[in-house]
């Protein structure tokens, strides 16, 4: 039996919130135009937001029978770290601390 992740337990699935995909993909401009309607935009990447309806109280609730796409998403990966800085922005240094990724501060510049 797999444990969830201490990161996971924090951020009560922000990548199980909504999609990402990239822009350049699409596969014509027709595709590009509605995933642009459909989502929000950041550089080549728009988020389609669409909560799972297995997603219950911040936890799967079919966890250890979650479709593959969810067992192979990595904690810390892309999709992971994009999700954290969209939808957790408030815990976004306790996230990346716990997942092992250190944040450090743009210096000031006088
Ligand atoms: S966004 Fe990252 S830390 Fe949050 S639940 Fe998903 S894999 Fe875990
Ligand atoms: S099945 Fe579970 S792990 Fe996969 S998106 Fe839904 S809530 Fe998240």
């Amino acid at each position: 039996m797999s444990s969830i992740n201490k990161a996971c337990e924090v951020c009560k699935g922000a990548c199980c919130e909504s999609m990402t995909l990239q822009l350049s993909e699409a596969d014509n401009v027709d595709e590009k135009r509605w995933l642009v309607l459909h989502g929000k935009l950041y550089n080549d990447w728009v988020e389609l937001p669409c909560p799972c309806s297995m997603l219950v109280d911040g936890k799967c609730s079919i966890y250890e029978t979650r479709p593959d796409k969810c067992d192979k998403a990595q904690v810390g990966g892309f999709d992971c770290i994009f999700a954290i800085s969209r939808r957790r922005p408030e815990n976004v240094i306790e996230l990346m601390n716990l997942i092992g990724i250190q944040i450090v501060p743009k210096p000031i510049m006088s």
